[in-house]
């Protein structure tokens, strides 16, 4: 059959071909983040066309910051991504399960093994993958359940700081969370943060509130209000000027004059307006004009002006005030209460803190400087997305390839049991999951192989609580890691392995590539990958 002229402009590949190309993808990506892996893990330097550097061993961060184009890396991408909305961490391990998994099925369909045989034997592994993790995890101790957020933060930035900002986390988690209709709900997205450059990074710290960095619109207003009404404007105090496209001719200069006083009038009455509704706290998004400024004050309102949308909303859930558009809509019912507003200085910079019914926390980023500070907020994030998941489901695993190994192990049996060309497949994807373990030992400069025979023997010599041995990086033997702190949540390991089968199933399921011409060619670590493959296109 002719080619429909539609494929005119592009490049096709089908069949093997097309997997081949694209596990190759899969694997380059994956080349790409595994050396970041774990404690050991060795940074990247990441450079933007504007020439700004960060520092991270973050995969997601990588992946998400390199410019990939070929659509089986971004799946693997996507995944990766999907992983740090859900959990907060194992970014990596997705990506690099995945890889594994799709190189595992490429040995397969060169013994002749279809790809969708592959993918229901993949499938079935999941499913009893799942259950054995859920049978394998505990409940963590409050302080187990710091020690996994610690662990979560396994590369980034110092031990000191890890611990610290695992403590912050966990209680910042507290502080936001909510019963609601029965259920804990700690929504992360009401804590925010400062910086406050200074003192070290071990003195962040947490405050129960809302802490913006504002000074309030004139020194003399209230630096305390406790108690009171406050209302959001998103808009200004100011004097309303006229529309930009309406253009007048005054006649005499007592015209003009005439307007401003009647602008100045409005503006006035604006200010009453707050007044009259009671309001003790008032903050703006625009400009509060000099002549309300003198009334707001005689008034005793604590005002804050060019507060950014973004921090209204905030104050919107800390205090339940709405936020509004338009004086005009200012009535007692839509302001909020605060318990406490307070005007303070953190080092020599004003802040404003403000605590309402609603659950908030901030963290006090310190640091010696932007870069630090912005690391520490960047680390304190994720620990406290692990945090907010951990207060909700306690149940840990042990980490550093502890539970992989012991989920592999299980695995293999389960393949014996499996009848049909499936087994094959099972006793592929647990040879994959290993790569977390032989991934961890190879960036610790350990010999990989040796690091997974010696914990697989030990655990199947181990009468008890196998699954708690894994590798000690720096003891260079098996060990009950658990007691060494190495603890992952359950439900951090658990979408890294269905968000892996999935990516790799999806890739595996493509027989047809077609490539927009412009767009063909292969990039160089891709074309290496494929040399490494060995099978040559035909
Ligand atoms: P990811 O993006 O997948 O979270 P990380 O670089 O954070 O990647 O590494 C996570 C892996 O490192 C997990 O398997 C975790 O159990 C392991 N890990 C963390 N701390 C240790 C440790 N002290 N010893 C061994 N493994 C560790
Ligand atoms: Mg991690």
């Amino acid at each position: 059959m002719a080619e429909a002229p539609v494929l005119e402009d592009t490049e096709r590949t089908t069949g093997r071909v097309a997997l081949r190309k694209n596990i190759a993808a899969a694997m380059a990506l994956s080349g790409a983040v595994r050396s970041t892996l774990g404690p050991k893990g060795l940074d990247k330097l990441l450079l933007d066309d504007q020439g700004r550097t960060l520092v991270t061993n973050d995969g997601v961060t990588v992946l998400e910051t390199a410019r990939v184009e070929h659509p089986v890396a971004r799946m693997l991408i996507d995944a990766s991504s999907a992983q740090d909305r859900v959990a907060r961490d194992g970014t990596t391990s997705a990506v690099v399960i995945a890889a594994e998994l799709l190189r595992n099925a490429w040995h397969l369909v060169l013994q002749g093994i279809h790809p969708s045989t592959i993918v229901r034997g993949y499938r079935l592994a999941e499913s009893e993958a799942m259950t054995h993790l859920e049978s394998i995890a505990f409940e963590g101790s409050d302080e187990e359940l710091v020690t996994a957020v610690h662990s979560s933060l396994a590369g980034k930035s110092s031990r000191g700081v890890q611990e610290r900002l695992a403590h912050l986390a966990m209680e910042a988690a507290r502080c936001v969370e909510r019963t609601v209709d029965g259920t804990t709900e700690v929504d992360p997205t009401r804590v925010s943060t400062v910086h406050a450059i200074g003192r070290p990074a071990t003195d962040s710290e947490i405050i129960e509130g809302l802490v913006l960095q504002k000074r309030r619109a004139h020194p003399d207003m209230p630096r305390l209000v406790e108690n009171g009404s406050i209302a959001l404007l998103d808009g200004g105090l100011e004097r309303r000027k006229m529309r930009s496209d309406v253009t007048f001719q005054a006649t005499s200069p007592e015209v003009l004059q005439d307007l401003r006083r009647r602008e100045v009038q409005r503006l006035m009455e604006d200010v009453d307006a707050v007044e009259a509704a009671g309001v003790q706290v008032l903050a703006v998004s625009g400009a509060i004009d000099d002549e309300a400024h003198r009334r707001l004050l005689d008034a005793g309102i604590q005002a804050f002006r060019r507060v950014p949308s973004s921090d209204l909303d905030l104050l919107s859930l800390a205090t339940g005030a709405k936020v509004l558009h338009h004086v005009d809509a200012l009535q007692p019912e839509v302001c909020g209460n605060v318990i406490e507003s307070r005007a303070h200085m953190i080092g020599d910079l004003h802040h404003w803190t403000v605590r309402g019914e609603g659950p908030a926390a901030t963290l006090i980023a310190r640091g010696s400087g932007d870069e630090i500070t912005e690391e520490t907020s960047r680390c304190f994030d994720d620990a406290l997305g692990v945090a907010a998941h951990l207060r909700k489901d306690r149940r840990l695993l042990v980490g550093g390839g502890a539970a992989h190994v012991h989920l592999a192990r299980h695995l293999r049996r389960f393949a014996e049991a499996t009848p049909g060309r499936e087994q094959l497949a099972i006793d592929a994807f647990a040879d994959a999951l290993e790569v977390i373990p032989r991934a961890l030992a190879e960036n610790a400069g350990l010999d990989p192989i040796y690091a997974l025979l010696d914990v697989t023997a030990a655990q199947a010599e181990a009468s008890e609580d196998a699954a708690r041995i894994g590798l000690h990086l720096d003891l260079r033997e098996p060990t009950d890691l658990g007691q060494a702190g190495v603890l992952e949540p359950l439900n951090v390991i658990m979408p890294t392995v269905s968000g892996a089968t999935e990516a790799a199933s999806a890739v595996l399921r493509i027989d047809d590539v077609l490539w927009a011409r412009l767009e063909a060619q292969i990039p160089d670590d891709i074309q290496a990958q494929l040399d490494a493959m060995g099978e040559q296109d035909a």
